[in-house]
């Protein structure tokens, strides 16, 4: 994959994150302070006018300037969160002009490792983890199996939406639902919920 592949995802991500602005708010609000919606449309509109004005060279470098934008414009626990997902896959992906599905599989193993790094979450916590976390590992297993990259983003999809699924009727145990207590439970994690539709977005990006 090219460059242009990575700026499709990001692209991709960036339209439904708007398209789901409200829906990822709404599930902020149940949980948490009614901003997730709002504070992430706004980072990747930001980075929407970063690729723009700066046409990245290599996949490095525009996995590294949305997260980085992220990052300046997001705010809250998910900023600088997403912001290392992205940052991290852009350092692992390094100066290459073009990437293997080999390669992407390794950056989103390492990207995930490094959130869990900085904001002390697992699996079950419920946090953007929970859908994370499966996704990296069933497109990891998919590509060592010799999938076709297609059908190896459709199993790293289906994770994302099990892992989500999966952590609803949890108590969180990190960020601002975790103040709620049992009462989290029964509820959706709105970073969960972005995650399915970052790693949705990457799979669009490999039918363009
Ligand atoms: P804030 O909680 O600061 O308002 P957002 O609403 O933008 O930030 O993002 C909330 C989401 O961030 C949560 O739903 C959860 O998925 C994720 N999150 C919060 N804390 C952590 C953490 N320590 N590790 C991983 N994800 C986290
Ligand atoms: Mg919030
Ligand atoms: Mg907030």
């Amino acid at each position: 994959m090219d460059t242009g592949f990575f700026v499709a995802w990001i692209e991709a991500a960036a339209r439904a994150v708007a398209a789901g602005r409200e829906r990822l708010t709404e599930l902020d609000a149940a949980i948490g302070d009614a901003d997730h919606g709002v504070n992430l449309d706004r980072g990747f509109t930001a980075v929407r006018e970063a690729l723009a004005a700066d046409p990245p060279a290599t996949p490095g470098r525009a996995l590294t300037l949305t997260g980085t934008t992220l990052i300046r414009k997001v705010g809250g626990a998910s900023g600088p969160l997403y912001g290392t997902v992205f940052r991290q896959m852009g350092a692992v992906l390094g100066s290459d002009a073009e990437t293997t599905p080999d390669a992407l599989a390794d950056a989103l193993a390492a990207a995930v490792a490094a959130v869990e790094r900085l904001g002390g979450a697992r699996e079950g916590d419920k946090t953007m983890i929970d859908a994370l976390a499966p996704a990296s590992r069933a497109l990891s297993d998919a590509v060592r199996a010799g999938s076709a990259f297609e059908e190896a983003l459709d199993a790293a999809v289906a994770a994302a939406q099990e892992g989500a699924r999966a952590a609803i009727p949890l108590r969180a145990r990190k960020g601002r639902a975790s103040y709620l207590g049992e009462r989290s439970a029964g509820h959706e994690d709105p970073g969960a919920a972005s995650s399915v539709l970052i790693v949705t977005a990457l799979r669009a990006a490999a039918s363009c």
